[in-house]
């Protein structure tokens, strides 16, 4: 159990805008390592620890891409309906997707041009699995998740259950959306300052559901340096993520341990800075990172917002 009635409120305020920023200053500074190498990230950067800018989709310094955009239509479509709306969630990703944006995974970008072409939005996810022809459990849900975690905080089966059923409206694959059901389970432990304490219960209770996930949270909390990849496959992204964070000791470290190992470095930083964040707080996050973020405001304004809603003081 998660108890967060005991902890002051502006701390735990500050954890919830922790975990939405968190994710977005992961993202703006993992783009410029996206599709390196490890071994190109240390000829190009030596250690990335500055927002630079840059990289394959060429950002500004501090701007963010697919994972904070499609955070935020979630975000915004939680505080806007008050509850859970699955077609408002969706016809969001849809308008973002429609203003030409710099990335979307090719799972989201199947799913929305189903939906153009006249597929119904319960029907959408299952059709880009078929067109696709191979399973998607691509960390395209895990990376937007985080708000259900902050709506839903006190509300475990809720919690669960939205998790699951948000991932499906783009990821058909039941791996993704027991990764995001985890993800959002370790996301309110660390706001609630139990995250390390937590982990081998949140394992165990989805055992029956996904053994797979039980096992990559286990995994990595000892895994080896060379035993983690940063792929876009959603184990990976999650055990990279839970990796960076149990093996620090601060927000930074955390996230520069991420983002440094390339391939999809800015969707692993941002799952990485969300988890960070959420334990650690927003102060925790440098300044110089913060600061020259496009979307800060937006960003602060979503996870207020959603605190509210939490019915947190
Ligand atoms: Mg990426």
């Amino acid at each position: 159990m998660n108890d967060l009635r005991d902890i002051d409120p502006a701390v735990l305020r500050d954890r919830y805008c922790g975990a939405l920023l968190g994710l977005a200053v992961g993202e703006a500074l993992g783009a410029p390592a996206e599709f390196l190498t490890c071994d190109q990230v240390i000829e190009r950067f030596g250690v990335l620890t500055e927002m630079v800018g840059g990289g394959c989709y060429n950002v500004a310094p501090g701007e963010t891409t697919d994972a904070t955009e499609m955070m935020l239509c979630l975000a915004e479509s939680l505080v806007a309906t008050g509850g859970f709306d699955p077609e408002d969630i969706l016809a969001r990703y849809v308008a973002w997707f429609d203003g030409r944006p710099r990335d979307v995974s090719l799972t989201v970008r199947t799913v929305i041009l189903a939906l153009h072409s006249g597929t119904s939005w319960d029907l959408a996810s299952r059709r880009a699995h078929e067109i696709l022809g191979s399973p998607t459990a691509g960390n395209g849900s895990l990376m937007r998740c985080a708000p259900l975690a902050l709506r839903f905080a006190g509300d475990d089966e809720r919690r669960t259950q939205l998790s699951l059923r948000e991932s499906v409206l783009t990821h058909f694959d039941r791996l993704a959306g027991w990764a995001c059901v985890a993800f959002n389970e370790l996301l309110v432990a660390a706001i609630a300052g139990t995250l390390l304490a937590r982990l081998p219960a949140i394992a165990a209770d989805l055992r029956d559901e996904d053994a797979r996930v039980a096992d990559t949270l286990l995994h990595s909390v000892d895994a080896e340096p060379e035993e983690v990849q940063s792929s876009a496959f959603v184990l990976d992204t999650l055990e990279t993520a839970i990796w960076a964070v149990v093996r620090s000791t601060s927000f930074e470290d955390a996230v520069v341990l991420a983002v440094n190992l390339g391939n999809d470095a800015d969707t692993v930083g941002a799952v990485t800075g969300a988890l960070a964040g959420a334990l650690y707080g927003a102060q925790a996050i440098p300044p110089r990172w913060t600061a020259p973020l496009l979307v800060h405001e937006r960003v602060v304004d979503a996870a207020t917002r959603l605190a509210d809603l939490a019915g947190i003081a």
